[in-house]
C-alpha cells in the first residue's frame, strides 16, 4: 500500500481528505483485483474539473461571487452523471470524490454513464429563492460548455431540488434555442420529469435494507431504524420503512435530533416540518444530542446527510446490526477497519443509494425518447436493478471473502477498467 500512495494526486486534489478517502479506496480495490497499473493511474484522477466564478446581484443590491465546480471524473462508458451540491462546505477535492464514486456506482448498476459532480460553496438556506436562481442561472452558463444531454447530465444532490433542475433546464434550452429536458434529471414531472425520481434513492435504500433484514433473518416489523438526515433521502427512507413495520425510533437534521423508543409517526413528521416547524420541536418524541443519534441501540442506523460522520472516533460505538449508507461517503476509510471486525452488515453508499441515479437513467431515455413510463413501470425497473445489484455483491462478497463495500467497488472498477482497456489510449 505504501509504495501505491505516490497515485494520490498533488496539489490540485492531494489535501483533500476526502478525495484522499476515494483515492484510497481505489488503491485497496485495484491492490484486490490486481489492476492494471496503467488502468490504475488514468482512474485516480478526474478526467475534467471546472472551477467558475458565479457573481450574483444580491437582494441587498450588492454583489457577492460564489465559487462553483463541475468535475466530471470519467466520459469512459457515456456522459457523465451526477448531482449538484449547494453546501457551504462543497470544495473541489468534495466534488472530485464524489464524482469518482460516481462512476464506480454507475458501473455497478451497468448504466451507460461515467461518474461526475457539482456544486457551489453557499449556505442555500440563508439564500431567498431570487438568489438561488439567479446564482443557479450563472454557473449553468458558466458550466455549459462541458455540460450536454450526451456529455454530462447534472442531478438534483445536498441542497438542490427539483426546482434548481428546472432552472439548469430553462438556462440550458434557452443557449440552445429548443427545450432540451434531456439535459439534467431530477425535473419536475411537468418538464419531462420522471414519476417516482424525488423518491427513487429512498426506495433504493429501503429494497436494499430489505434484502439484509433477510439476510440478519430479522422480520421488518421487529426492526427498529435511527436515520440522520430528513431531506429528500431521509424522510423517504423513513416513510417506506415506516410502510414495511419498521419501527423509526430516531431522526436528525442539521438542527437537532430527536428520538422516541416506541416509535416517531412519520407522516405527523412529515406535516410538522411542512408547516414550516423545526424537527427538534416535534412533539411527538423528545430531543436528544445529534452526537447520541448516531450510538442509538437500533436494528438499521441510516445516515442519509453528510460524509465522514462515522469514523474511528465513533465506529466502535455503534449499536447497530445493519449500517445503510444511503448518503455518499459517510463512514472513513479507519471506521470502516473498525466496522469490519465488528458483525455489522454494512450496505455500502455505491449499491445503497444507486436508486436516484437508476431512476435519473431512465428520466434521461425517456426523453431522449419522448416517451414516457408510467409510476409501476419505474418503480417495477427499479426494484429488479437494485435487487440484482445487491446479489451481485453480496455473491461476491462471499466469494472472494471481502466486506461488501470491497465487493461492490472492486465490480465498480472492474467494469471501467474493461472498458478502458477496450478502447485503448488515444491518440
Ligand atoms: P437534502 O438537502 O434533501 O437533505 C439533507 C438533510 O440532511 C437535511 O435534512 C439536512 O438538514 C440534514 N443535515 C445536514 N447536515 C446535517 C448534520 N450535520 N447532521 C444531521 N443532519 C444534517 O439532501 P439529500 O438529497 O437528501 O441528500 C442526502 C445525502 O444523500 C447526501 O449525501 C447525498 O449526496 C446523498 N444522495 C442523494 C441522492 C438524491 O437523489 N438526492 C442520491 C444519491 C445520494
Amino acid at each position: 500500500m505504501e509504495a501505491n500512495h505516490k497515485h494520490l494526486p498533488r496539489p490540485v486534489y492531494g489535501d483533500s481528505p476526502i478525495f484522499q478517502m476515494a483515492v484510497l479506496q481505489l488503491l485497496s480495490v485495484a491492490e484486490l483485483i490486481d489492476l492494471d497499473q496503467n488502468i490504475l493511474e488514468r482512474l485516480s484522477k478526474p478526467k475534467r474539473a471546472m472551477i467558475a466564478s458565479v457573481p450574483i446581484r444580491m437582494d441587498n443590491g450588492k454583489t457577492h461571487t460564489f465559487i462553483g465546480y463541475r468535475v466530471q471524473h470519467s466520459l469512459t462508458s457515456g456522459p457523465s452523471k451526477g448531482g449538484m451540491r449547494y453546501h457551504p462546505n462543497v470544495d473541489l477535492g468534495e466534488v472530485a470524490a464524489l464524482a469518482m464514486w460516481m462512476t464506480w456506482k454507475c458501473a455497478l448498476m451497468n448504466l451507460p454513464f461515467g461518474g461526475a459532480k457539482g456544486g457551489i460553496a453557499c449556505d442555500p438556506e440563508k439564500l431567498s429563492m431570487e438568489e438561488k436562481e439567479r446564482m443557479t442561472r450563472r454557473f449553468t452558463e458558466e458550466i455549459l460548455p462541458i455540460i450536454g444531454p450526451r456529455m454530462d447530465v447534472p442531478a438534483p444532490d445536498l441542497g438542490t431540488d427539483e426546482q434548481t433542475m428546472a432552472w439548469i433546464m430553462d438556462t440550458y434550452s434557452m443557449s440552445v434555442g429548443y427545450a432540451c429536458p434531456e439535459i439534467v434529471t431530477g425535473k419536475p414531472i411537468e418538464l419531462g420529469g420522471c414519476i417516482g425520481r424525488r423518491e427513487a434513492t429512498g426506495r433504493g435504500v429501503v429494497y436494499c435494507i430489505m434484502q439484509a433484514l433477510a439476510e440478519i433473518d430479522v422480520q421488518p416489523g421487529n426492526a427498529t431504524a435511527v436515520v440522520q438526515g430528513f431531506g429528500n433521502v431521509g424522510a423517504v427512507t423513513c416513510q417506506e420503512l415506516a410502510t414495511r413495520g419498521v419501527k423509526i425510533i430516531g431522526v436528525s437534521d442539521r438542527w437537532g435530533a430527536i428520538a422516541n423508543p416506541l416509535g416517531i409517526d412519520v407522516s405527523a413528521l412529515n406535516k410538522h416540518i411542512a408547516a414550516g416547524k423545526l424537527l427538534k420541536d416535534f412533539p411527538g418524541a423528545r430531543a436528544i444530542d445529534a452526537n447520541e443519534l448516531l450510538t442509538l441501540e437500533c436494528t438499521v442506523l441510516v445516515p442519509a446527510a453528510l460524509e465522514r460522520q462515522i469514523t474511528e472516533k465513533n465506529a466502535s460505538k455503534l449499536r447497530c446490526r445493519i449500517l445503510a449508507e444511503a448518503a455518499n461517503g459517510p463512514t472513513t476509510p479507519d471506521a470502516d477497519k473498525i466496522l469490519n471486525q465488528s458483525d455489522i452488515f454494512i450496505i455500502p453508499d455505491v449499491l445503497c443509494n444507486a436508486g436516484g441515479v437508476t431512476v435519473s437513467y431512465f428520466e434521461w431515455v425517456q426523453d431522449m425518447q419522448q416517451f414516457f413510463w408510467d409510476e409501476s413501470q419505474v418503480n417495477q425497473k427499479l426494484e429488479q436493478l437494485m435487487l440484482k445489484a445487491f446479489q451481485q455483491v453480496r455473491a461476491c462478497a462471499k466469494e472472494m471473502n471481502i466486506p461488501m463495500r470491497m465487493a461492490a467497488l472492486s465490480l465498480g472498477v472492474r467494469k471501467v477498467a474493461k472498458e478502458k482497456k477496450r478502447r485503448g489510449l488515444y491518440p
